[in-house]
C-alpha cells in the first residue's frame, strides 16, 4: 500500500511517499515561496536517506498550492524517475492539519464534516489551518477517488482528563472560546509512546512514559497507560518550556503589566513573547550548539539560558513523574535537542538516581541516529532516545483510519 503525506503550510508544502510494505520512503520533498511572484523552489528526493538517493531541484513560480502539488505529481508520476505509474496506485493522503479544536478528538477521513472543524479552529490555528485545509481541497481535485486523512497534531492531547485540560478562569467563558489545553506536538508523542512501548516490550495500554520532545518548538508528553495524561503546552505552543524563541510560562500578569507600561498591543507582545523570547530572549542565540559553545567560552548569559533550560525541563518531568505516582516505564528524548545533545539530556536526568532513573554516560555520549536505551542495564526506569516520525505516524493513522472506514 502507498500512502502520501501532506503538510500544507501557507508558503510552503512538504510530501513524503511511502510504501506501507516495509515503510520505506520512496520519495520525499518540499516546494517553497508557494505565491512568491518572483520565485519558488522545489526540492524532491527519490529514495531519501539511502544509498540510492537522487535530488531533482526546480526552481519556477508556483502562484498557489494547486500548481506546486501538480508539479509534484509530474514528478512522482515521471514516466523515467517517477516511483509510481499513476496517482490511483495511492491508496489514502495523509494531512497534517494543526488544530481540530473543542470536539474533534480522533483523526478522520476527510469530509465535508472534517472539513468544516477545520475551518471552525481557524481562530485557534490562524496560521497553520488555512493552510492545512488549502492542502485538502487542493488534494481532492488533484488525486480524484484517493481518500483523504485529516491526522490532528491535538487529538493527542484531547484523550488527557478533564482535570488536566481545564483551566481555572470562567468556565462559561472557556465554553464559549473553546479555551482548554490542547498540547501539541500531539504525533510525535503519539509516535513516541508506540515505539517507546515497543522497545520495552509492553503493551501500548500498559505503558506509562514521559516523552521529551525537545527541538525549537518543545513539550513533554505525560502518558498512562498508552494514553495523554498531561502534557506542557497549552492553548497554543506558547505554555511550557523554555523555547527556542518562546518564553514558555511565564506570570501570565506580565503580559497587562507590559501593555500598561509600554503601551504595547496585544499583536506585539504576542510576538515578543512567541519570536524574541525564550533561548534568544536569554541570551542572543536559538540554536544549543551555538549556546554551548558561548558558554563554554564563559558567557554568562549562555550559561544562564543553559541552565535556566534544563531546570525548566526539569520541572516539568518532576511533575510529570509525580502524576503517574513514579510508575514510569521510560523517559524518552526526541526532536533536534532530544536526540543530539547528550549535554542536556546529562543534565536533566542528573541527579535522579534514588528515583531509578540512571543514565550511562558512555551510551549517551555515544551518537547515533537508532533509537537506543542510554540508561544504565539495572536502570528501573528506561532513558530511551527515539527519532521522531511525524511523517510515518501519520502514514499509519491514515492507514488505520482507512481500514477502519472499510468496516
Ligand atoms: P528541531 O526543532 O527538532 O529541528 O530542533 C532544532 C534544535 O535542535 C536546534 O535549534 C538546536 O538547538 C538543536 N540541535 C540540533 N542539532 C543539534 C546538535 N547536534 N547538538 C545540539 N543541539 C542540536
Amino acid at each position: 500500500m502507498k500512502i502520501l503525506v501532506l503538510n500544507a503550510g501557507s508558503s510552503s508544502c512538504k510530501y513524503k511517499l511511502y510504501d506501507m510494505a516495509d515503510q520505506s520512503v520512496l520519495c520525499s520533498g518540499l516546494v517553497e515561496r508557494i505565491g512568491d511572484p518572483q520565485t519558488g523552489n522545489l526540492t524532491h528526493k527519490i529514495a531519501p536517506d539511502t544509498d540510492k538517493e537522487e535530488k531533482i531541484a526546480r526552481e519556477k513560480v508556483f502562484p498557489d498550492h494547486a500548481v506546486a502539488i501538480r508539479e509534484v505529481i509530474d514528478l512522482i508520476t515521471d514516466p523515467q524517475k517517477g516511483v509510481i505509474k499513476d496517482i490511483k496506485e495511492i491508496a489514502v493522503i495523509g494531512h497534517r492539519v494543526l488544530h481540530g479544536g473543542f470536539y474533534q478528538t480522533e483523526p478522520a477521513l476527510v469530509d465535508s464534516k472534517t472539513k468544516d472543524t477545520i475551518r471552525k479552529a481557524f481562530p485557534l490555528g490562524p496560521l497553520h489551518n488555512p493552510a492545512n485545509l488549502t492542502g485538502i481541497e487542493v488534494a481532492e481535485k488533484l488525486f480524484p477517488g484517493v481518500p483523504n486523512v485529516a491526522v490532528f497534531d491535538t487529538a493527542f492531547g484531547m484523550k488527557m482528563p478533564k482535570e488536566a485540560y481545564t483551566y481555572a478562569l470562567p468556565q462559561d467563558l472557556c465554553e464559549e472560546l473553546q479555551i482548554r489545553r490542547y498540547g501539541f506536538h500531539g504525533t510525535s508523542h503519539t509516535y513516541l509512546t508506540h515505539r517507546g512501548a515497543a522497545f520495552v516490550g509492553k503493551k501500548l495500554e500498559d505503558f506509562n512514559c514521559i516523552t521529551l520532545h525537545l527541538g525549537n518548538g518543545s513539550s513533554l508528553g505525560c502518558v498512562k497507560n498508552g494514553r495523554c495524561f498531561d502534557t506542557s503546552m497549552g492553548l497554543t505552543p506558547l505554555e511550557g518550556l523554555i523555547m527556542g524563541t518562546r518564553c514558555g510560562s511565564i506570570d501570565p500578569a506580565i503580559v497587562p503589566y507590559l501593555i500598561q507600561q509600554k503601551g504595547m498591543s496585544p499583536e506585539e507582545v504576542d510576538t515578543l513573547m512567541n519570536k524574541k523570547s525564550g533561548l534568544l530572549g536569554l541570551c542572543g542565540k536559538t540554536d544549543l550548539r551555538d549556546i554551548h559553545k558561548m558558554a563554554k567560552e564563559g558567557d554568562e548569559s549562555a550559561k544562564l539560558a543553559e541552565s535556566m533550560l534544563i531546570r525548566s525541563i526539569k520541572k516539568m518531568l518532576g511533575a510529570f513523574f509525580f502524576l503517574l505516582e513514579g510508575k514510569v516505564d521510560a523517559l524518552i528524548f526526541s526532536a533536534g535537542i532530544g536526540e543530539n545533545d547528550d549535554l542536556i539530556r546529562a543534565r536533566v536526568v542528573e541527579g535522579l538516581e534514588g528515583l531509578g532513573i540512571c543514565l550511562d554516560s558512555k551510551k549517551n555520549a555515544t551518537r547515533s541516529g537508532e533509537e537506543r536505551a542510554i540508561s544504565t542495564d539495572d536502570s528501573k526506569i528506561k532513558i530511551l532516545i527515539i527519532p521522531t516520525n511525524e511523517e510515518l505516524q501519520i502514514a499509519l493513522t491514515a492507514q488505520e483510519v482507512l481500514a477502519k472506514s472499510k468496516k
